[in-house]
């Protein structure tokens, strides 16, 4: 290809809203434009790129045995009522009319549709197991679209389902999805960790994330370089024996003054203790109205998730201060004592003597509170978020924490849709039993931009070789020169007889120009044709750094390393 008949327009500068490299790098490079908020255009070479990832997750989706199918975008109410989502999917779905007012949806995932399909056409166990998967466009109206690619509203997934005649069947599924991944991201040359994910209602071990370790992602885990365990923070089980601290003997309960202290550090501070002995009491309301009280000890951080999956509910959320004074709580002094609501107690307060809490009075707080003689919590549960330097929950080393982007998630979905679409099959003893199901997704869009941020510098891009939109650039440094000119366009031929997927910067512009785009785009290999070519001599150059001069008369052998 050549450049001056292509299309990448480079930018110097970045529009203010994009924040964080890969957002950055994409749109000067050329690669994305932006049509509307977290819509997005690929450019040519962000195509190439997207097809490259596309192709490498085909390979080895086909090997696995998946088959690869195409469903509509555009799906009808119907089926999202027959699972209950289209009110629970709430504001992230996208809806629209027909001409006939009928209720449709852009498909922000797809269980319902190919669910309907396999319904349809699957009946017998004979027919079983198969695995469907696609590469398509998703519609997700996110709350915060942001990050470029990263959050899109429109985005692009590899989504993939299997269907299994039991519960044994389904995790072979899930283990051969599972190693099918390892496959894929070290393919796609970048550095990944599979951590356990978050399995809501179903239970089990059945769901996995695969993370691209980047700074400042929004995925937060924890792993232990001892024995390799790896979890997401909300995931991650405390292992709050290990973390406890010694006994002591109970002492007489008292209610102490303690005026315009309420944070967990002034309370702390205020009455000279450890935060550790400090009890914070969080209201939350649930999705389902419910109102409880959760305590938590003052040094660690409450999960949602695992609230949410404890109560079984959609959603939760801290209680507003209006909504705290219509309970008659005064905020910043809650405490379980004397509390209209159950109350849950986080196990960092369990076997915790002697500790403060609110008193449910402007400016007083209980101290040596101690369980169960001043209260009694309905239950002690894992609220905690785990984080760095916490025991492993397998061999108890210290854990580490880092944060990346979530590139994909597999789930063992069990007979959740299968139930509900009345997707049975007729087993081999002659009865209907519902198809067990799993559901495997890649972010293919937000992988372009988990690869930036895992690569590049303050010049560009360095594409990983194995998604790189090109992997040779030939930059003759000056047109005018023909013996610079013939010369390029000789080792450009060459390559493009070889197969080799090459760019040349044959523009009339300067070398200073040329690099700069160049380094941007971010090419692995470049071949640099300048003055030296009159002493027989090239230069050969990664965009890793690393260069090197060659003689014009070693052309073939490199380009045959290249190949
Ligand atoms: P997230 O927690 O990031 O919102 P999710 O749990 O909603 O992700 P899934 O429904 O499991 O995501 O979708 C499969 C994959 O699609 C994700 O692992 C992620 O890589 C990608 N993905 C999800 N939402 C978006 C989005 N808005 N833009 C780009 N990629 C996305
Ligand atoms: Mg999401």
């Amino acid at each position: 290809m050549r450049m001056s008949v292509y299309f990448a327009p480079t930018m110097k500068e970045a529009p203010a809203e994009a924040e964080v490299p890969s957002h950055k790098l994409l749109l000067r490079a050329g690669y994305i434009r932006k049509l509307a908020s977290g819509i997005y255009e690929y450019l040519p070479l962000g195509l190439r790129v997207l097809r490259k990832i596309e192709n490498i997750i085909r390979k080895y989706m086909d090997e696995a045995g998946a088959l690869e199918v195409l469903l509509p975008i555009l799906t009808p109410a119907e089926l999202w009522q027959e699972t209950g989502r289209w009110d629970v999917y709430g504001k992230e779905l996208f809806r629209l009319k027909d001409r006939k007012n009928r209720d449709f949806a852009l498909g922000p995932t797809h269980e319902e549709t190919i669910t309907d399909l396999v319904r349809k056409n699957i009946h017998s166990y004979k027919d079983l197991p198969k695995n469907f998967y696609q590469i398509q466009t998703k519609f997700r109206d996110e709350a915060r679209p942001r990050y470029g690619l990263i959050r899109g509203r429109e985005f692009i997934m590899k989504d993939a389902y299997s269907f299994d005649i039991s519960e044994e069947m389904a995790v072979k599924s899930y283990e051969i999805m599972k190693e099918t991944y390892h496959k894929i991201f070290s393919s796609l040359g970048l550095d990944y960790i599979m951590v356990e994910a978050d399995v809501g209602a179903i239970g089990g071990k059945y769901s996995h994330e695969f993370v691209v370790k980047v700074p400042n992602g929004e995925a937060h885990i924890v792993y232990c370089e001892k024995c390799g365990y790896a979890a997401n923070v909300e995931t991650a089980k405390y292992e709050f024996e290990l973390d406890k601290l010694p006994p002591e003997d109970e002492k007489p309960l008292e209610k102490v003054y303690t005026p315009n202290v309420s944070s967990v550090e002034d309370v702390a501070k205020f009455l000279n203790v450890d935060t550790k002995k400090i009890v914070k009491t969080l209201v939350y309301i649930l999705s389902d109205g419910r109102k409880v009280a959760v305590l938590i000890r003052g040094d660690r951080e409450l999960n949602e998730t695992k609230l949410i999956n404890y109560f079984k509910v959609l959603d939760c959320r801290l209680a507003t201060s209006e909504e705290l004074k219509e309970m008659n709580i005064v905020e910043g002094f809650v405490g379980p004592i004397g509390l209209n609501l159950p109350i849950y107690a986080d196990i960092s307060v369990k076997d915790l003597h002697n500790f403060v809490i609110g008193a449910n009075e402007k400016d007083y707080h209980f101290i040596n509170v101690n369980i169960p003689r001043d209260f009694e919590p309905i239950e002690f549960v894992d609220f905690s978020t785990a984080r760095e330097n916490d025991p492993c929950p397998v061999c108890k080393a210290p854990l580490k924490e880092t944060t990346g982007l979530e590139v994909g998630h597999i789930f063992l979905l069990g007979t959740k849709y299968s139930e509900a679409m009345k997707a049975y099959f007729v087993d081999k003893d002659g009865k209907e039993k519902p198809i067990i199901m799993g559901c495997y997704g890649i972010g293919v869009s937000r992988l372009m931009a988990a690869a930036v941020e895992q690569s590049y510098d303050e010049n560009g891009i360095i594409w990983p070789e194995e998604i790189a939109p090109f992997k040779l650039m030939i930059l003759p440094l000056n047109i005018k020169d023909e013996k610079i000119k013939n010369k390029a366009e000789e080792i450009y031929k060459k390559a493009l007889d070889l197969g080799i997927e090459v760019l040349i910067d044959d523009r009339n512009i300067s070398a200073g120009a040329k690099f700069k785009d160049a380094d941007l785009i971010g090419i692995p290999y470049r071949i640099v044709i300048g003055r030296k070519l009159k002493d027989g001599i090239i230069e050969f150059q990664k965009r890793t750094g690393e260069k090197e001069e060659i003689s014009i008369n070693d052309i073939d052998n490199l380009l045959e390393k290249l190949k």
